[in-house]
């Protein structure tokens, strides 16, 4: 799960990590009142889960509470657009209203898992402020990397190499190591699953603070945070996977156009294998689950149906839990009551497939019946053509 970048910052100062002041503003009249309190010059920060604000005209510097609602009636509302929303942008609702502060360097730090090592890794570069993606592809030799083995947790040393590595001293670098530590820690306590400071602000008198903020947080893990899981932004999220989890069916949105209904993630990834070595690509990927419902077939139906970009469906279940004739069933049902707005390759196999073959032939539905993956791929990759 995702947060907001003034959501993540009240996680930070909880944990005693330096952030600048400022507060959430919805309404410009608000983001008035907050550069008002604030008493200097302001940032206002559109608040949307994307980064590449800066560069999308989603950060602005004003020097009056009067510039402050003036520039915040023109950011709340407007559809932002970064190289991380996609074209069609995203709605600010919020502004983050901040003191500015004058900048000497902008560092990175981030930490995230690195499977391979089956260890977090704490990240650090001088190169912040820019796309740290394009550092690490570019000159990878400027990012200096601490594995956290979890025995022994995070030490202070590590915190103190890195710091080192940034080329700080005196005072700044004894902040840097605090606040190393302190994010560190904050990854750890709420089951993060990254935590990206980017920049990290070395401010003109030498102070150490987050400029910005972005945390991601293990789902699996959320149960165990409830404070958390009330920062969940639905608005920000795939509306169709958000209608997805409310049924527990997993539902991820892909950049192609034939829908994929299928029970197990280790089928869904043999349709996917199969759609793309026919030449096809997948628009969606929805797994059912082991022992789906009649209801659960009828709900994932009726996604992968408003799903925009299905130019065709592959429905490919294997009964082995899941009966047939129970699949059959939910898909008719739902069919009927949807209506079969696409072309619709079903396969099924395993238990009562028989039966289940029969209900579906007996529909009078106009359903493309394969009775191979193959064929079923050979069928609707063509169906799904412009
Ligand atoms: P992002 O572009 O979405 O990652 O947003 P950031 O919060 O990282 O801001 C982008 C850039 O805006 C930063 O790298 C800074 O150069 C600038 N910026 C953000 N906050 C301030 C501030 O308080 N003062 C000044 N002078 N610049 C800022
Ligand atoms: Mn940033």
């Amino acid at each position: 799960m995702k947060i907001h970048e003034y959501q993540a910052k009240q996680i930070l100062s909880q944990y005693g990590v330096q952030i600048p002041r400022g507060e959430v503003a919805d309404e410009p009249s608000k983001a008035r009142e907050i550069a008002e309190k604030i008493g200097s010059k302001v940032v206002l920060k559109a608040q949307v889960h994307a980064g590449g604000r800066g560069k999308g005209g989603g950060i602005k510097l004003v020097s009056s509470p009067q510039e402050a609602e003036k520039i915040a009636e023109g950011m709340i509302g407007m559809t932002l657009i970064t190289h991380q929303t996609g074209p069609e942008g995203k709605l600010v609702k919020r502004i983050l209203v901040e003191e500015a502060l004058d900048i000497d360097q902008e560092l990175y730090i981030g930490i995230v898992i690195d499977r391979a090592r089956e260890a977090p890794v704490v990240m650090a570069s001088s190169e912040g402020g820019v796309e740290i993606e394009k550092v690490a592809a570019e000159t990878p030799e400027l990012i200096f990397k601490e594995y956290v083995d979890p025995a022994t947790g995070f030490i202070a040393f590590q915190a103190r190499k890195l710091a080192f590595k940034l080329g700080l001293e005196g005072e700044t670098l004894k902040q840097a190591v605090k606040f190393i530590l302190g994010l560190y820690k904050v990854f750890e306590a709420t089951d993060a699953s990254l935590a990206e400071i980017n920049p990290l602000l070395i401010t003109k008198q030498g102070n150490v603070l987050a400029l910005d903020a972005k945390m991601n947080f293990d789902d699996n893990a959320l149960r165990r945070h409830p404070d958390i899981m009330k920062m969940r932004d639905l608005d920000e999220e795939e509306p169709l996977e958000v209608e997805a989890s409310k049924y527990d069916l997993n539902y991820i949105k892909l950049d192609g156009n034939v829908g994929c209904m299928v029970n197990g993630a280790g089928l869904a990834m043999a349709t996917m294998d199969i759609i793309m070595h026919t030449g096809g690509m997948p628009a969606n990927f929805l797994d059912v689950g082991g022992g789906v419902s009649e209801e659960a077939v009828k709900n994932a139906f009726k996604i992968l149906v408003s799903d925009k970009d299905v130019k065709a469906a592959l429905i490919n279940i294997f009964g082995g839990i899941v009966r047939c004739d129970l699949v059959a069933k939910g898909i008719i049902q739902a069919a009927k009551e949807i209506g079969l707005k696409v072309p619709m390759v079903v396969r099924l196999e395993g238990t009562n497939v028989e039966q289940g073959k029969k209900i579906l032939e007996e529909s009078g539905l106009a359903f493309y019946p394969a009775s191979s993956m193959k064929e079923a791929a050979e069928k609707v990759v063509p169906l799904a053509k412009p």
